[in-house]
């Protein structure tokens, strides 16, 4: 009997007559339907899904960096003598949250990605208003950080998302 050397890949069904094909598949063996997008997306997919993953990697990892601080700040506060004001408790109840969205990200789960950009926009607003009431070159630094990360978080999810409409896996 011939061992079908296909039957553990990713699959999906062909959008023109339905019947299930490997997902990077470039032509559908049941109808010959070919996907120009996938066709395009097979040759360049590894290079593609390998840098996204590179990215995820990284912004994962700054996710996390974020949440440590945040704990770190939070832990300081618990220390202190008359214990933690409301800014204390709010970052030691952000912190895991962070770091939770960091670590799937890293993990190249979307959701995850969507939450972490989002968290982003909450510190930019955040910067922005205190830029206003009170001007400080720290703020303005964290400003351009996180505009960054919001740039680069937005290109990772419209890249990851071509992918996934292709049909390629992420992971
Ligand atoms: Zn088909």
């Amino acid at each position: 009997m011939a061992i079908d050397s296909t039957s553990s890949q990713p699959r999906r069904a062909c959008p023109k007559c339905g019947e299930s094909i490997v997902a990077t598949a470039a032509k559908c063996r049941f109808c010959g339907e070919i996907f120009e997008d996938a066709l395009r997306a097979s040759s360049e997919a590894p290079a593609k899904v390998e840098k996204i993953g590179f990215e995820l990697r990284g912004l994962g990892g700054f996710w996390m960096f974020i949440g440590l601080l945040l704990g770190l700040f939070g832990f300081i506060e618990f220390t202190e003598p008359g214990g933690p004001d409301a800014v204390g408790i709010t970052c030691m109840v952000l912190a895991p949250v962070w770091l939770v969205v960091g670590l799937m990200t890293r993990f190249k789960r979307l959701w995850a990605v969507y939450c972490g950009l989002a968290l982003s926009y909450l510190v930019l607003l955040g910067v922005a208003a205190s830029i206003f009431t009170d001007p400080d070159p720290l703020a303005a630094v964290l400003g351009v950080i996180f505009i960054g990360i919001i740039v680069l978080t937005h290109r990772s999810i419209r890249a990851a998302r071509k992918m996934v409409h292709a049909g390629v896996p992420l992971n």
